[in-house]
């Protein structure tokens, strides 16, 4: 145990949450990819949350935040200090009537979905198969089939990890646009958000999200590990038919591969590294620079 190790495991007994050392982190995200997190810790409610952030305040100790681990490549490395793993930590879940939920950041972006249909609430639909947590969504306004978070969205509590202070925030007062928002700049970690949905008829929003899965099996590689969309959506186009027009189904760097079923994904299909993913990321860039003259920008967020 190193002595980082050692003052957190003391610092943090009293509150409520899980500890795990040296976990390997291609446990905790989709790719399977990632070394071992020096320190990963799940907290259960904000007041660990809050001790956690203190720790690595007081001792300058680096900080990291994975939710589902759905959207991000972990270094083979793995990561030093302290990973806070959010996803079934923060989980209470309420219906507080007139259309209005709040959701912990941790609970499965799936379960918010199936929550607001059991009270038949619609506007969430779209959400169903995107394998993230709450805050995960909230962080990068995640979105599909003409939906995105940020329609169906209140406000976010969120903690300032300098500070330790929380913060219910009017999305009248953040920034929410195409996988972009202001926490992907402001580095507070997100504890829970509240959503605004309308009424709807609980069949049919149970067949629209039967259908959009339906959809998303048909012509997803669900059946191998990745992070979903490798790039983001282009000025132009999408990324998956510019990488498909270059002939880049199937291209491969060790087990890393453009998916064959869908060109915007890189899957693992066996033994990937980190290395593996992003020199095949540098390839898909640089040939469709070349043949296309389109920049494409990751989706998937690098975790070192
Ligand atoms: C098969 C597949 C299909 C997908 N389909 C879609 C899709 O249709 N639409 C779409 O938008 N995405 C899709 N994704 C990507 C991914 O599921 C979403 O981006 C999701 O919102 C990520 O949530 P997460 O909890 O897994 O976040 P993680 O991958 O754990 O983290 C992503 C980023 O968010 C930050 N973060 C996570 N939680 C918090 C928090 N509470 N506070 C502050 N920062 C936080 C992390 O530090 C990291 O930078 C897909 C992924 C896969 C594997």
């Amino acid at each position: 145990m190193t002595d980082t190790q050692k003052r957190f495991s003391d610092h943090i007994k009293a509150y409520n949450g899980e500890l795990l050392l040296d976990e390997p982190l291609s446990r905790h995200c989709t790719f399977r990819i990632g070394g071992p997190g020096e320190i990963v810790y799940t907290p259960r409610d904000e007041k660990a949350l809050t001790a956690a952030l203190a720790f690595a305040r007081d001792n300058g100790v680096p900080l990291h935040i994975l939710g589902n681990g759905s959207n991000v490549l972990i270094a083979d490395e793995g990561l030093k200090g302290i990973t806070l793993l959010l996803i079934n930590g923060l989980t209470d879940l309420v219906y507080l009537g007139d259309g209005l939920i709040a959701c912990g950041a941790g609970v499965p972006l799936k379960r918010l979905c199936v929550f607001a249909q059991e009270h038949a609430l619609t506007g969430l639909e779209f959400a169903y198969g995107i394998p993230g947590s709450v805050g995960g969504a909230l962080y990068m306004n995640a979105g599909a089939y003409g939906g995105e978070i940020k329609q169906v969205l209140a406000s976010v509590r969120s903690v300032d990890p300098r500070t330790g202070e929380a913060e219910d925030t009017p999305l009248s007062e953040l920034e929410y646009a195409y996988r972009n928002t202001s926490f992907m700049k402001n580095g507070r970690i997100i504890t829970a958000g509240y959503f605004r949905l309308e009424p709807g008829d609980r069949d049919a929003i149970a067949a629209k999200m039967n259908e959009l899965m339906g959809r998303r099996k048909a012509s997803q590689p669900l059946e191998w590990p990745s992070a979903g969309s490798t790039f983001k959506r282009p000025k132009e186009g999408y990324a998956a038919a510019h990488i498909d027009e270059c002939g880049l189904k199937g291209r491969s760097v060790g087990g890393a591969q453009v998916s064959t079923k869908h060109a915007g994904f890189v899957i693992n299909t066996g033994g990937a590294t980190f290395a593996d993913v992003t020199e095949l990321m540098r390839v898909i860039r640089d040939e469709v620079q070349r043949q296309h003259g389109m920049t494409l920008e990751p989706e998937v967020e690098v975790l070192k």
